[in-house]
């Protein structure tokens, strides 16, 4: 049997002005795609896998039109001369906003089960941040979402989807897709499974998964910073009995529209101001602080400079920001060399609206990888160390840290553009803090603009009242 394997994988803020081109996208086409870590699973007896194309980008503004009519019609060429084959698995973020369109995800779907005919199950794999439509879900068959934020299980959810795609190729059996939307909305801050209620939550979709009749339980929080109608949380559920799985979808919605007032931020958060004079007092290090209006891993810009300018108006000494995405910075560096003296401005070569702040800094480390867009500079003003990277990128990792000489757990304070700590960076941070900053991904929702979301929505309404009604893809009804 034949499956083919391809997708399109990207979460967009409406919010930012930056627009996403095709050089913003790592795209893994042919065997490159086969060989690769992330599809590395793929790989189960009797069963050739087709690579088609799968293009994947740092979180963003909007795609560019052009960007995404590029890759959609090469995924589609390629898809064309794959046929025939028994089954289709695309690899999905689910919160892509294109330049001037909405619902791309239900467009680049529907555009391939065109040409897939309505005989071929497909299958999807989703963020749990995705946002989902009616369009998107008559058109699958097999749908499976993380059950983790931070994300801990992306392979493991893509295994789960195309397991059951294999499974229904074996057995001749053609599961069905349920689900309800809900009409919430919460930035996954306040929603991480590694804490309350979310992680209950998100432990009962395990109860729900064992039932007669349910494939695979899936809550979907959202992505909140798309001003688009489609964007709310949802229930979505993979069955292989229609009863059971309205039920489950139904039973998913209702409770977590039943925790709505209940989500809170993981760590301690307020504003710039607040969180600062927290870290001044801390007796312990590092402490930790997350820049969130500007996570780039959420869709922020990644090029501002508000900490900087407040680490500097307070005098601070011994910080490390992570970075501050800004490509004639980091030119101006390479031209200086290292050791090299430089007075210039930092922040806002993206987002013309983005703070910035002149300064005169040393040249103390270059790293130069190959690509001018890969190249790092860390250099340091007045006892702040900052890294400035070409490319708008997060440092979330050790291994960011390390490549470049910096011990994020060897300073009194490190900023690092994000919203909860990433995995590697959360169990050293001592304490964590989370600066509710400005950034088109600000995390004081109910502050942004919803002009174009389904209303009412909570938390931008709250007077209303909801009960969830599950909906069946068409293909299963
Ligand atoms: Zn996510």
């Amino acid at each position: 049997m034949r499956i083919a394997v391809g997708g399109i994988h990207t979460e967009c803020s409406t919010y930012s002005p930056v627009l996403m081109t095709v050089e913003d996208f790592r795209v893994l086409r042919g065997e490159d795609l086969l060989n690769s870590d992330y599809f590395g699973f793929l790989s189960a007896e009797g069963i050739d896998h087709l690579p088609l194309l799968h293009a994947r980008a740092v979180p963003g503004g909007p795609v560019s039109r052009p960007a995404y009519d590029a890759l959609k019609s090469e995924f589609l060429e390629r898809l064309k001369a794959a046929l025939p084959f028994d089954g289709l698995y695309l690899a999905m973020h689910g919160a892509i906003k294109v330049d001037g369109m909405d619902d791309a995800e239900g467009d680049w779907i529907s555009a391939a089960r065109a040409i897939v005919g309505a005989s071929c199950p497909l299958a999807v794999s989703y963020d749990l941040h995705g946002n989902v439509s009616q369009r998107i879900i008559d058109q699958i068959d097999i749908f499976a979402a993380y059950r983790t934020a931070p994300h801990i299980d992306t392979r493991e959810t893509m295994m789960r989807s195309w397991s059951m795609l294999v499974e229904a190729l074996r057995s001749g059996t053609r599961p069905g897709v349920a689900w309800a939307r809900v009409p919430l909305l919460l930035p996954g801050e306040r929603t991480s499974t590694e804490d309350e209620p979310a992680a209950g939550l998100y432990r009962g979709l395990a109860d729900i998964n064992r039932r007669p009749g349910i494939l695979d339980a899936n809550l979907m929080v959202g992505y909140v910073w798309a001003d688009e109608p489609r964007a709310t949380a949802c229930a979505v559920v993979t069955g292989a009995d229609k009863e059971a799985a309205t039920k489950a979808v139904e039973e998913i919605a209702a409770s977590y529209w039943f925790n709505r007032e209940e989500f809170r931020f993981g760590s301690i958060s307020g504003s710039l101001a607040q969180m600062l004079g927290i870290a001044e007092s801390a007796k312990t290090a590092p402490v930790i602080l997350a820049d969130s209006g500007d996570n780039p891993t959420g869709g922020g810009v990644g090029d501002r400079a508000d900490v900087l300018i407040a680490l500097i108006e307070r005098g601070w000494r011994d910080a490390l920001i992570a970075g501050i995405a800004d490509r004639p910075a980091v030119d101006a560096c390479f031209a200086a060399g290292t050791g090299g003296i430089l007075k210039f401005r930092v922040g806002g070569s993206l987002d013309t609206s983005s703070p910035s702040a002149e300064i005169e800094a040393k040249v103390v480390r270059l790293d130069d990888p190959g690509p001018a867009t890969e190249r790092q500079a860390v250099v340091e003003a007045a006892g702040i160390e900052i890294v400035l990277s070409a490319r708008r990128r997060p440092y979330h990792n050790i291994e960011d840290f390390t490549r470049l000489g910096l011990d994020p757990r060897g300073v009194r304070l490190l900023i690092v553009k994000s919203g909860y700590l990433s995995p590697e960076l959360a169990p050293i941070a001592n304490p964590s803090l989370m600066a509710l900053t400005d950034g088109v991904v600000n995390q004081e929702i109910e502050k942004l603009a919803s002009l174009r979301r389904e209303r009412p929505i909570f938390p931008f309404d709250r007077d209303f009242e909801f009960r969830p009604s599950a909906r069946l893809s068409a293909r299963w009804i």
